[in-house]
Protein backbone atom coordinates (compact mmCIF):
# COMPACT_ATOMS: atom_id res chain seq x y z
CA UNK A 1 0.00 0.00 0.00
CA UNK A 2 2.93 2.32 0.80
CA UNK A 3 3.77 2.29 -3.39
CA UNK A 4 -0.06 3.53 -3.95
CA UNK A 5 0.38 6.72 -4.46
CA UNK A 6 -3.08 8.27 -5.96
CA UNK A 7 -1.83 11.42 -6.54
CA UNK A 8 0.69 10.48 -9.19
CA UNK A 9 -2.24 7.72 -10.49
CA UNK A 10 -4.89 11.08 -10.48
CA UNK A 11 -2.51 12.78 -13.03
CA UNK A 12 -3.23 9.49 -15.86
CA UNK A 13 -6.48 10.81 -15.59
CA UNK A 14 -6.61 14.46 -17.38
CA UNK A 15 -10.74 14.33 -16.72
CA UNK A 16 -10.13 14.49 -13.07
CA UNK A 17 -8.67 18.03 -13.52
CA UNK A 18 -11.43 19.21 -14.77
CA UNK A 19 -14.06 21.95 -12.72
CA UNK A 20 -17.41 21.63 -12.96
CA UNK A 21 -19.62 24.83 -12.17
CA UNK A 22 -16.20 26.48 -10.98
CA UNK A 23 -15.63 23.93 -8.85
CA UNK A 24 -12.81 20.43 -8.82
CA UNK A 25 -14.71 17.58 -9.69
CA UNK A 26 -15.16 14.46 -7.78
CA UNK A 27 -15.91 11.66 -9.44
CA UNK A 28 -18.14 9.26 -7.90
CA UNK A 29 -19.85 7.20 -10.37
CA UNK A 30 -17.34 5.09 -11.08
CA UNK A 31 -20.35 2.09 -11.22
CA UNK A 32 -21.50 3.72 -13.90
CA UNK A 33 -18.26 3.94 -15.87
CA UNK A 34 -14.97 4.83 -15.10
CA UNK A 35 -12.59 7.79 -16.37
CA UNK A 36 -9.54 6.19 -18.73
CA UNK A 37 -6.04 7.32 -18.21
CA UNK A 38 -3.95 8.49 -20.91
CA UNK A 39 -2.34 5.25 -21.39
CA UNK A 40 -5.97 3.74 -22.96
CA UNK A 41 -6.70 7.06 -24.77
CA UNK A 42 -3.38 7.30 -26.51
CA UNK A 43 -3.29 3.57 -27.43
CA UNK A 44 -6.28 3.95 -29.12
CA UNK A 45 -5.29 7.09 -31.06
CA UNK A 46 -1.84 5.25 -32.30
CA UNK A 47 -3.48 2.85 -33.92
CA UNK A 48 -6.40 4.85 -35.42
CA UNK A 49 -3.39 6.64 -37.05
CA UNK A 50 -0.49 4.10 -37.63
CA UNK A 51 -2.22 0.84 -37.62
CA UNK A 52 -6.22 0.69 -38.20
CA UNK A 53 -7.07 -1.88 -40.76
CA UNK A 54 -9.68 -4.48 -40.52
CA UNK A 55 -8.20 -7.32 -38.89
CA UNK A 56 -8.72 -11.82 -39.92
CA UNK A 57 -9.05 -10.30 -43.25
CA UNK A 58 -6.39 -8.91 -44.90
CA UNK A 59 -2.99 -10.42 -46.33
CA UNK A 60 -1.41 -6.55 -45.93
CA UNK A 61 0.67 -5.36 -43.04
CA UNK A 62 -1.44 -3.30 -41.60
CA UNK A 63 -4.60 -6.00 -41.29
CA UNK A 64 -1.90 -8.47 -39.63
CA UNK A 65 -0.76 -5.53 -37.47
CA UNK A 66 -4.00 -4.69 -36.60
CA UNK A 67 -4.99 -8.47 -36.13
CA UNK A 68 -1.94 -9.07 -33.63
CA UNK A 69 -2.77 -5.73 -31.66
CA UNK A 70 -6.57 -7.65 -31.29
CA UNK A 71 -5.70 -11.37 -30.60
CA UNK A 72 -2.77 -10.09 -27.91
CA UNK A 73 -5.94 -7.73 -26.47
CA UNK A 74 -7.49 -11.81 -25.66
CA UNK A 75 -4.72 -13.16 -24.10
CA UNK A 76 -4.19 -9.91 -21.90
CA UNK A 77 -8.29 -10.71 -21.10
CA UNK A 78 -6.91 -14.30 -20.92
CA UNK A 79 -4.48 -13.86 -18.26
CA UNK A 80 -6.35 -11.22 -16.41
CA UNK A 81 -9.27 -13.72 -15.78
CA UNK A 82 -6.88 -16.62 -15.76
CA UNK A 83 -8.93 -18.24 -17.86
CA UNK A 84 -7.12 -21.77 -19.48
CA UNK A 85 -7.40 -20.52 -23.47
CA UNK A 86 -7.94 -17.62 -25.42
CA UNK A 87 -10.27 -20.11 -26.97
CA UNK A 88 -12.87 -19.29 -24.02
CA UNK A 89 -12.58 -15.59 -23.95
CA UNK A 90 -15.45 -13.76 -26.52
CA UNK A 91 -15.46 -9.89 -27.05
CA UNK A 92 -18.70 -8.63 -27.08
CA UNK A 93 -19.97 -4.96 -26.44
CA UNK A 94 -20.50 -5.39 -22.62
CA UNK A 95 -21.70 -7.22 -19.89
CA UNK A 96 -25.36 -6.79 -21.30
CA UNK A 97 -24.54 -7.86 -24.82
CA UNK A 98 -22.42 -11.12 -23.48
CA UNK A 99 -25.52 -11.93 -20.56
CA UNK A 100 -28.18 -12.03 -23.62
CA UNK A 101 -25.49 -14.02 -25.57
CA UNK A 102 -25.55 -16.78 -23.04
CA UNK A 103 -29.25 -16.44 -21.81
CA UNK A 104 -30.14 -16.54 -25.77
CA UNK A 105 -27.86 -19.37 -27.08
CA UNK A 106 -28.42 -21.56 -24.08
CA UNK A 107 -32.21 -21.16 -23.79
CA UNK A 108 -32.25 -22.23 -27.27
CA UNK A 109 -29.61 -24.95 -27.08
CA UNK A 110 -31.13 -25.95 -23.91
CA UNK A 111 -34.16 -24.09 -22.23
CA UNK A 112 -37.87 -25.75 -22.26
CA UNK A 113 -41.44 -25.21 -20.92
CA UNK A 114 -41.39 -25.88 -17.22
CA UNK A 115 -37.32 -25.29 -16.88
CA UNK A 116 -35.88 -23.06 -14.45
CA UNK A 117 -33.26 -20.54 -13.76
CA UNK A 118 -32.05 -18.94 -10.70
CA UNK A 119 -31.36 -15.50 -10.61
CA UNK A 120 -31.86 -13.22 -7.40
CA UNK A 121 -33.58 -10.34 -6.25
CA UNK A 122 -29.98 -7.91 -6.45
CA UNK A 123 -29.94 -8.47 -9.97
CA UNK A 124 -28.93 -5.63 -12.40
CA UNK A 125 -32.00 -5.70 -15.24
CA UNK A 126 -29.22 -6.85 -18.24
CA UNK A 127 -29.44 -10.11 -15.87
CA UNK A 128 -33.43 -10.21 -15.41
CA UNK A 129 -34.88 -8.85 -18.58
CA UNK A 130 -32.47 -11.25 -20.78
CA UNK A 131 -33.91 -14.05 -18.89
CA UNK A 132 -37.53 -13.04 -19.65
CA UNK A 133 -37.04 -12.63 -23.16
CA UNK A 134 -36.25 -16.12 -23.34
CA UNK A 135 -39.46 -16.89 -20.49
CA UNK A 136 -41.19 -15.42 -23.37
CA UNK A 137 -39.83 -17.72 -25.81
CA UNK A 138 -39.44 -21.43 -24.02
CA UNK A 139 -42.21 -20.64 -21.12
CA UNK A 140 -39.25 -21.16 -18.48
CA UNK A 141 -39.76 -19.92 -14.93
CA UNK A 142 -37.26 -17.42 -13.41
CA UNK A 143 -36.85 -18.54 -9.72
CA UNK A 144 -35.34 -15.50 -7.64
CA UNK A 145 -33.08 -15.76 -4.57
CA UNK A 146 -34.23 -13.33 -1.65
CA UNK A 147 -31.88 -11.31 0.17
CA UNK A 148 -31.85 -10.12 3.39
CA UNK A 149 -32.41 -6.64 4.64
CA UNK A 150 -28.76 -5.75 5.06
CA UNK A 151 -28.22 -6.92 1.37
CA UNK A 152 -26.82 -10.21 1.46
CA UNK A 153 -28.05 -13.46 -0.44
CA UNK A 154 -30.14 -16.27 1.90
CA UNK A 155 -27.93 -18.86 0.76
CA UNK A 156 -30.13 -21.25 2.82
CA UNK A 157 -33.30 -20.60 0.88
CA UNK A 158 -30.96 -20.84 -2.62
CA UNK A 159 -29.99 -23.96 -1.91
CA UNK A 160 -33.78 -25.27 -1.11
CA UNK A 161 -34.12 -23.78 -4.96
CA UNK A 162 -33.00 -27.07 -6.63
CA UNK A 163 -35.02 -29.53 -8.27
CA UNK A 164 -35.29 -31.58 -11.46
CA UNK A 165 -35.85 -28.45 -13.42
CA UNK A 166 -33.22 -26.33 -12.58
CA UNK A 167 -31.13 -25.69 -15.50
CA UNK A 168 -28.93 -22.59 -14.89
CA UNK A 169 -27.68 -19.79 -12.10
CA UNK A 170 -27.29 -16.32 -13.00
CA UNK A 171 -26.32 -14.21 -10.27
CA UNK A 172 -23.93 -10.82 -10.06
CA UNK A 173 -20.73 -11.17 -8.37
CA UNK A 174 -21.22 -7.79 -6.96
CA UNK A 175 -24.44 -5.65 -6.34
CA UNK A 176 -24.03 -2.34 -8.35
CA UNK A 177 -26.44 -0.78 -5.92
CA UNK A 178 -25.52 -2.16 -2.22
CA UNK A 179 -22.19 -3.20 -3.31
CA UNK A 180 -22.45 -6.79 -1.48
CA UNK A 181 -19.78 -9.51 -2.64
CA UNK A 182 -21.40 -12.51 -3.16
CA UNK A 183 -19.87 -15.37 -2.26
CA UNK A 184 -19.84 -16.98 -5.86
CA UNK A 185 -16.95 -19.60 -5.22
CA UNK A 186 -19.63 -21.29 -2.72
CA UNK A 187 -22.79 -20.69 -5.42
CA UNK A 188 -20.99 -22.25 -7.84
CA UNK A 189 -20.35 -25.26 -5.67
CA UNK A 190 -23.88 -25.70 -5.08
CA UNK A 191 -24.84 -25.29 -7.97
CA UNK A 192 -22.32 -27.85 -9.87
CA UNK A 193 -23.62 -30.38 -6.65
CA UNK A 194 -26.93 -30.50 -8.93
CA UNK A 195 -25.24 -30.46 -12.20
CA UNK A 196 -26.44 -26.77 -13.04
CA UNK A 197 -23.82 -24.23 -14.74
CA UNK A 198 -23.34 -21.27 -13.45
CA UNK A 199 -23.29 -17.35 -14.70
CA UNK A 200 -21.57 -14.91 -13.23
CA UNK A 201 -22.10 -10.85 -13.69
CA UNK A 202 -18.73 -9.46 -13.13
CA UNK A 203 -19.51 -5.84 -14.03
CA UNK A 204 -19.17 -4.21 -10.91
CA UNK A 205 -16.19 -6.88 -9.11
CA UNK A 206 -13.64 -6.98 -11.82
CA UNK A 207 -12.97 -3.22 -11.37
CA UNK A 208 -12.30 -3.62 -7.86
CA UNK A 209 -10.57 -6.91 -6.92
CA UNK A 210 -9.10 -9.90 -8.52
CA UNK A 211 -10.82 -12.08 -10.52
CA UNK A 212 -9.91 -15.69 -11.10
CA UNK A 213 -12.40 -17.79 -13.08
CA UNK A 214 -10.86 -21.11 -12.92
CA UNK A 215 -11.09 -20.76 -8.64
CA UNK A 216 -14.59 -19.70 -8.88
CA UNK A 217 -15.10 -22.58 -11.24
CA UNK A 218 -17.66 -20.79 -13.01
CA UNK A 219 -18.85 -21.75 -16.27
CA UNK A 220 -19.77 -18.24 -17.69
CA UNK A 221 -18.27 -14.66 -16.78
CA UNK A 222 -19.55 -10.95 -17.76
CA UNK A 223 -17.76 -8.00 -17.71
CA UNK A 224 -17.34 -4.12 -19.35
CA UNK A 225 -14.41 -2.50 -20.57
CA UNK A 226 -16.25 0.89 -19.67
CA UNK A 227 -15.95 -0.24 -16.18
CA UNK A 228 -12.48 -1.19 -15.51
CA UNK A 229 -11.12 1.97 -17.38
CA UNK A 230 -11.48 1.17 -20.61
CA UNK A 231 -13.12 2.34 -23.30
CA UNK A 232 -16.81 2.26 -23.88
CA UNK A 233 -18.18 -0.54 -26.45
CA UNK A 234 -16.49 -3.47 -25.64
CA UNK A 235 -16.94 -6.71 -23.29
CA UNK A 236 -16.09 -9.92 -22.25
CA UNK A 237 -17.74 -13.21 -22.23
CA UNK A 238 -15.93 -15.64 -20.89
CA UNK A 239 -17.08 -19.48 -20.97
CA UNK A 240 -15.85 -22.88 -20.50
CA UNK A 241 -14.87 -24.49 -23.89
CA UNK A 242 -16.93 -27.21 -23.12
CA UNK A 243 -20.21 -24.79 -22.42
CA UNK A 244 -19.08 -22.57 -25.99
CA UNK A 245 -18.43 -25.60 -27.92
CA UNK A 246 -22.03 -26.86 -26.80
CA UNK A 247 -23.95 -23.51 -27.46
CA UNK A 248 -25.27 -22.71 -30.98
CA UNK A 249 -23.95 -19.28 -32.47
CA UNK A 250 -25.30 -15.88 -31.30
CA UNK A 251 -25.35 -13.68 -34.44
CA UNK A 252 -25.09 -14.71 -38.25
CA UNK A 253 -22.63 -12.95 -40.62
CA UNK A 254 -18.71 -12.59 -41.33
CA UNK A 255 -15.84 -14.31 -39.39
CA UNK A 256 -18.06 -16.54 -37.51
CA UNK A 257 -18.57 -18.99 -40.31
CA UNK A 258 -15.97 -21.29 -41.80
CA UNK A 259 -17.92 -22.13 -45.07
CA UNK A 260 -21.22 -20.41 -46.48
CA UNK A 261 -23.64 -21.80 -49.28
CA UNK A 262 -27.12 -21.50 -49.51
CA UNK A 263 -27.27 -25.37 -49.13
CA UNK A 264 -25.07 -25.12 -45.72
CA UNK A 265 -23.25 -23.26 -43.92
CA UNK A 266 -20.52 -24.29 -41.47
CA UNK A 267 -19.53 -22.18 -38.29
CA UNK A 268 -15.77 -21.56 -37.13
CA UNK A 269 -14.17 -22.55 -34.33
CA UNK A 270 -14.20 -21.00 -30.84
CA UNK A 271 -14.23 -18.11 -30.03
CA UNK A 272 -14.95 -16.49 -33.58
CA UNK A 273 -18.08 -18.81 -33.68
CA UNK A 274 -19.60 -16.06 -31.25
CA UNK A 275 -18.06 -12.86 -33.07
CA UNK A 276 -20.11 -11.96 -35.94
CA UNK A 277 -18.57 -8.97 -38.49
CA UNK A 278 -15.85 -6.62 -37.67
CA UNK A 279 -15.01 -6.56 -33.89
CA UNK A 280 -13.96 -3.39 -32.25
CA UNK A 281 -10.75 -3.85 -32.50
CA UNK A 282 -9.56 -0.93 -31.60
CA UNK A 283 -11.46 -1.05 -28.13
CA UNK A 284 -10.08 -4.28 -27.93
CA UNK A 285 -6.49 -2.66 -27.13
CA UNK A 286 -7.50 -0.45 -25.34
CA UNK A 287 -9.38 -2.27 -23.17
CA UNK A 288 -6.20 -4.52 -23.28
CA UNK A 289 -4.24 -1.14 -21.96
CA UNK A 290 -6.58 -0.51 -19.29
CA UNK A 291 -5.96 -3.93 -17.92
CA UNK A 292 -2.66 -3.30 -17.98
CA UNK A 293 -3.11 -0.29 -16.38
CA UNK A 294 -5.04 -2.11 -12.73
CA UNK A 295 -2.47 -5.06 -13.07
CA UNK A 296 0.38 -2.84 -12.93
CA UNK A 297 -1.43 -0.97 -9.85
CA UNK A 298 -2.40 -4.55 -9.01
CA UNK A 299 -5.63 -5.55 -8.35
CA UNK A 300 -4.81 -6.49 -4.80
CA UNK A 301 -3.57 -2.52 -3.66
CA UNK A 302 -6.22 -1.26 -5.86
CA UNK A 303 -8.62 -3.15 -3.58
CA UNK A 304 -7.08 -2.23 -0.50
CA UNK A 305 -7.12 1.23 -1.64
CA UNK A 306 -10.96 1.06 -2.27
CA UNK A 307 -11.97 -0.43 0.61
CA UNK A 308 -10.03 2.18 3.15
CA UNK A 309 -12.38 4.40 0.81
CA UNK A 310 -15.12 2.74 1.62
CA UNK A 311 -14.50 2.10 5.70
CA UNK A 312 -13.66 5.82 5.93
CA UNK A 313 -16.91 6.97 4.10
CA UNK A 314 -19.11 4.22 5.68
CA UNK A 315 -17.74 5.87 9.38
CA UNK A 316 -18.13 9.35 8.18
CA UNK A 317 -21.85 9.00 6.64
CA UNK A 318 -22.66 7.18 9.72
CA UNK A 319 -22.84 10.48 11.44
CA UNK A 320 -25.11 12.46 9.35
CA UNK A 321 -28.15 12.97 10.82
CA UNK A 322 -31.08 10.83 9.59
CA UNK A 323 -28.82 9.50 6.86
CA UNK A 324 -29.77 5.55 6.19
CA UNK A 325 -27.56 3.23 4.27
CA UNK A 326 -29.06 1.34 1.66
CA UNK A 327 -26.71 -2.44 1.91
CA UNK A 328 -24.88 -2.88 4.79
CA UNK A 329 -23.48 -6.54 4.02
CA UNK A 330 -20.69 -7.93 5.63
CA UNK A 331 -18.74 -7.85 2.67
CA UNK A 332 -19.06 -4.23 0.62
CA UNK A 333 -17.26 -3.32 -2.22
CA UNK A 334 -16.84 0.09 -3.93
CA UNK A 335 -20.79 1.00 -3.50
CA UNK A 336 -22.45 3.26 -1.05
CA UNK A 337 -26.53 3.55 -1.54
CA UNK A 338 -28.16 5.97 0.71
CA UNK A 339 -30.93 8.40 1.43
CA UNK A 340 -31.08 11.40 3.99
CA UNK A 341 -34.43 11.66 5.52
CA UNK A 342 -37.05 12.45 2.93
CA UNK A 343 -34.74 14.28 0.71
CA UNK A 344 -35.76 13.18 -2.70
CA UNK A 345 -32.35 11.18 -4.31
CA UNK A 346 -33.05 13.27 -7.26
CA UNK A 347 -33.26 16.72 -5.16
CA UNK A 348 -29.83 15.26 -3.33
CA UNK A 349 -28.21 14.39 -6.70
CA UNK A 350 -29.03 17.47 -8.09
CA UNK A 351 -27.65 19.70 -5.70
CA UNK A 352 -24.58 17.80 -4.95
CA UNK A 353 -24.14 17.99 -8.63
CA UNK A 354 -23.60 21.80 -8.37
CA UNK A 355 -21.03 21.09 -5.91
CA UNK A 356 -19.03 19.72 -8.55
CA UNK A 357 -20.13 16.23 -7.03
CA UNK A 358 -20.91 13.77 -9.65
CA UNK A 359 -23.06 10.76 -8.25
CA UNK A 360 -25.92 8.75 -9.77
CA UNK A 361 -29.49 8.69 -8.67
CA UNK A 362 -32.50 6.44 -9.42
CA UNK A 363 -33.21 2.95 -9.47
CA UNK A 364 -29.49 1.72 -10.70
CA UNK A 365 -31.21 -0.55 -13.61
CA UNK A 366 -32.76 -2.77 -10.48
CA UNK A 367 -36.07 -2.11 -9.70
CA UNK A 368 -36.77 -5.55 -8.39
CA UNK A 369 -34.19 -4.27 -6.15
CA UNK A 370 -35.81 -1.42 -5.27
CA UNK A 371 -39.23 -3.21 -4.71
CA UNK A 372 -37.27 -5.50 -2.27
CA UNK A 373 -36.18 -2.86 -0.05
CA UNK A 374 -39.32 -0.61 0.03
CA UNK A 375 -37.70 2.48 -1.94
CA UNK A 376 -38.06 3.84 -5.08
CA UNK A 377 -34.39 5.47 -5.54
CA UNK A 378 -30.87 5.66 -3.71
CA UNK A 379 -28.23 8.47 -4.29
CA UNK A 380 -25.06 5.96 -4.91
CA UNK A 381 -21.54 6.88 -4.53
CA UNK A 382 -19.47 4.74 -6.24
CA UNK A 383 -15.78 4.71 -5.77
CA UNK A 384 -12.72 4.37 -8.23
CA UNK A 385 -8.90 3.52 -8.10
CA UNK A 386 -8.46 7.28 -8.22
CA UNK A 387 -10.28 8.72 -5.59
CA UNK A 388 -9.39 10.04 -2.38
CA UNK A 389 -10.22 10.42 1.45
CA UNK A 390 -10.46 14.40 0.59
CA UNK A 391 -12.93 13.68 -1.77
CA UNK A 392 -15.17 11.51 0.92
CA UNK A 393 -14.95 14.49 2.76
CA UNK A 394 -16.25 17.19 0.23
CA UNK A 395 -19.00 14.14 -0.07
CA UNK A 396 -20.04 14.33 3.30
CA UNK A 397 -19.46 18.51 3.38
CA UNK A 398 -22.36 18.48 0.49
CA UNK A 399 -24.53 16.17 1.96
CA UNK A 400 -24.64 18.07 5.27
CA UNK A 401 -25.00 21.15 3.08
CA UNK A 402 -28.01 19.90 1.11
CA UNK A 403 -29.34 18.43 4.31
CA UNK A 404 -29.44 21.74 6.15
CA UNK A 405 -31.23 23.19 2.47
CA UNK A 406 -34.32 20.74 3.37
N1 LIG B 1 -24.49 -5.78 -14.37
C1 LIG B 1 -24.21 -4.93 -13.39
C2 LIG B 1 -24.10 -5.44 -11.98
C3 LIG B 1 -24.01 -3.58 -13.68
O1 LIG B 1 -23.72 -2.73 -12.70
C4 LIG B 1 -24.13 -3.14 -15.02
C5 LIG B 1 -23.99 -1.72 -15.37
O2 LIG B 1 -24.20 -0.85 -14.57
C6 LIG B 1 -24.42 -4.09 -16.01
C7 LIG B 1 -24.60 -5.40 -15.65
C8 LIG B 1 -24.55 -3.70 -17.45
O3 LIG B 1 -23.32 -3.29 -17.94
P1 LIG B 1 -23.22 -2.65 -19.41
O4 LIG B 1 -24.21 -1.54 -19.45
O5 LIG B 1 -21.80 -2.18 -19.48
O6 LIG B 1 -23.52 -3.73 -20.38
Amino acid sequence: MTNYDVDLIRRDFPILERQVYGRPLVYLDNGATTQKPRQVVEAMTEEYYNVNANVHRGVHFLSQQATELHEAARETVRRFLNARSTSEIIFTRGTTESINLVATTFGDAFLNEGDEVIVSEMEHHSNIVSWQLVQARKGIRLRVIPITDEGELCLDEFEQMFNEHTRMVSVTHVSNVLGTVNPVKRIVEIAHAHDVPVLIDGAQSTPHFPVDVQAIDCDFFAFSGHKIYGPTGVGVLYGKESWLDRLPPYMGGGEMIRNVSFEQTTFNDLPFKFEAGTPDYVATTGLARALDYVSALGMECIHAHEQELVRYAMEQMSAIPDLRFIGTPKEKDAVISFLVGDIHPLDMGTLLDRLGIAVRTGHHCAEPLMHRMGIESTVRASFGLYNTKAEIDALVAGIERVSRMF
